[in-house]
């Protein structure tokens, strides 16, 4: 579904309002023509190289919701931040930057979207499509190299995986990091963007500041519940059937465990870090 969002900016809203495993793409339809991100529908994907081949195409990061479509621009240079880059170039790339190797078998059945990106963008610089400009914003925590974009005359922000979603951040691959997370959110929220797109919500026009401080209240929450857990010392096993995060672990159940256990994994070391948590031999305890 082409959502218009000015005259040269149009959201691709994916299936079941852009929720995982779809994903929103942005087309950009100016002097130069780009999809930003290719997770949205094949039907819309397919218009658009029909329609409207892009020039470029640009991943905010690796992740398969956001890069599945990228073979629909066969010929088309892709853009995205090196770290995000590497992921891509080959299918053991792509899985030691999920983390889930073997596992990822069971996860990514159609195959994994492997692509020469060129990583090429940086922190800052300023993408010039003719009347429409986006400047790139280098967001870590989601993935090392999680880009969102922002249109500065009209305060659009493309946020990403900065997704605002009520299930909150997501830090389950290896090298996601949950204060690199906290930094990036705070960094676009204090934009203060009129309009904010992201990879999987309906686009967010109201109480925008709000959207963003509830977002980083659930990695306090996340904490909070984690501190309450461990009044009792549990090994990292019995914290991850817990289900803190995901409160129910879908099919494939070894995947999302692995998920869970690389985020809690990660609050573990940041409240051990601030002297909240101490783990004796195998178990961890509130302190
Ligand atoms: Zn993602
Ligand atoms: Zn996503």
């Amino acid at each position: 579904m082409f959502v218009r969002i000015n005259p040269h900016l149009f959201l691709l809203q994916g299936s079941n309002g852009g929720r995982f495993p779809y994903a929103n793409s942005l087309l950009v339809r100016d002097e130069v023509t780009a999809v930003i991100d290719t997770g949205a529908d094949v039907a819309d994907l397919e218009q658009v190289a029909r329609e409207c081949p892009p020039d470029l195409v640009i991943n905010t990061h690796f992740h398969i919701d956001h890069s599945r479509g990228n073979s629909f621009f066969p010929e088309t240079r892709i853009l995205t931040h090196e770290w995000d880059a590497r992921a891509l170039e080959t299918r053991e790339q792509f899985l030691a930057a999920t983390g889930l190797f073997e596992l990822g078998e069971k996860f990514y059945r159609d195959g994994v979207p492997c692509c020469e990106a060129e990583g090429v963008l940086r922190d800052g610089e300023l993408l010039d499509f003719g009347a429409t400009k986006l400047r790139v914003l280098h967001t870590p925590g989601h993935t090392p190299g999680h880009l969102a974009l922002f249109h500065d005359e009209e305060e659009i922000l493309f946020a990403g995986d900065i997704d605002l979603t009520s299930f909150g951040p997501w830090y389950g691959n290896p090298e996601a990091d949950l204060e690199d997370f906290r930094r990036s959110i705070i960094k676009v929220r204090d934009l203060k963007p009129r309009l904010v797109l992201t990879g999987h919500l309906e686009p967010v026009t109201e109480g925008i500041e709000e959207r963003f401080n509830k977002y980083l209240e659930v990695l306090e929450k996340r904490d909070e519940l984690l501190l309450d857990f461990l009044k009792e010392p549990k090994t990292l096993e019995e914290i991850v059937d817990a289900k803190l995060i995901y409160r129910k672990h879908p099919e494939p159940v070894e995947v999302y465990r692995r998920f869970e256990e690389l985020m809690i994994a990660k609050h573990l070391i940041s409240l051990e870090k601030n002297g909240l948590v101490s783990k004796q031999g195998e178990e961890y305890q509130a302190s």
